[in-house]
């Protein structure tokens, strides 16, 4: 795996990658646009996105290992039509703007159903997705992330990833799966439940349609379904539960990004080093 981070874009898309190799990343995600609002304060100009892929080149980095998140307050499993047609729309949004920069893909989450249920929000996201692709660029994937199940969250199951992948489009939508989430969903990756957990992942979803991780150690216990991301080694999963995934050749090569806190990035991708068995 490639040991990356979340930067922040303040000051501008093009202020990251520098962010990022200081604290010594290897690859990078962003959000390209305040993630706690539907509208982006306004478009990525053409100058944006060629200085945004200067700093990355000159950072060493490579566009293909580098993933928008999306907006927070999306929701394709909602029943409620206005606040699904706005999370489309701004699914949309994510997508040209990643387009724009030339970015591998956007992660998102799937939603929460707020009581609608569980099989009518699976096809939800699905109908949500497919509209979504229809009107965007098609040079840049889309991927749901797994969740921790909070609440009426869906995407905390394997099944439901699985759903998804198999009604969608392999060249256009993908997964992130994030430390934290799936432990707390109940995937327990500490080392002796690790390849039981991933026995279990690859008989449920096609790995290869695992495009990212997320690294966060879990604030909360095991299949608590509470989402807390902690530094790497000072929560419930601990550092072993690191070895174990940065050991695992099914992982090899994939850009996975610490959502911890920048005051600990530095550390947490030192940990991570130090642990890490198979290559980059
Ligand atoms: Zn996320
Ligand atoms: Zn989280």
């Amino acid at each position: 795996m490639k040991l990356g981070v979340h930067a922040s874009i303040r000051g501008g898309v093009q202020s990251a990658p520098e962010r990022a190799r200081d604290f010594g990343a290897e690859c990078l995600q962003i959000f390209t646009k305040n993630q706690r609002r539907w509208e982006p304060s306004g478009p990525i100009t053409d100058e944006e996105a060629e200085a945004f892929r200067e700093q990355i080149d000159e950072h060493g980095y490579e566009l293909a290992d580098t993933f928008a998140h999306g907006s927070y307050l999306i929701n394709v499993a909602s029943d409620d039509d206005e606040q699904f047609d706005k999370s489309v729309d701004a699914l949309v949004t994510e997508l040209e703007r990643a387009s724009k920069l030339d970015l591998l893909g956007v992660c998102f989450h799937p939603g929460s159903h707020k009581g609608a249920g569980e099989e009518f929000a699976l096809d939800r996201v699905v109908d949500g997705i497919e509209a979504a692709l229809e009107r965007s660029p098609d040079d840049t994937l889309l991927l749901v992330e797994g969740m921790p199940g909070a609440g009426t969250q869906v995407g905390d199951d394997l099944e439901h990833l699985a759903h998804w992948m198999d009604a969608l489009p392999a060249d256009r939508v993908g997964l992130t799966l994030d430390t934290c989430h799936l432990f707390v969903a109940g995937y327990d990756l500490r080392p002796d439940a690790y390849e039981a957990t991933m026995q279990d992942l690859a008989s449920t979803i096609d790995l290869d349609r695992v495009e990212s991780w997320h690294l966060n150690d879990a604030r909360h216990p095991y299949a608590s379904a509470k989402d807390g991301h902690a530094a790497i080694g000072d929560g419930e999963l601990g550092l072993a539960a690191f070895e174990a995934l940065l050991s695992d050749e099914r992982w090899a090569g994939l850009p996975a990004s610490l959502e911890t806190s920048p005051d600990t990035y530095e550390t947490d991708l030192k940990r991570l080093r130090d642990v890490r068995s198979v290559d980059a």
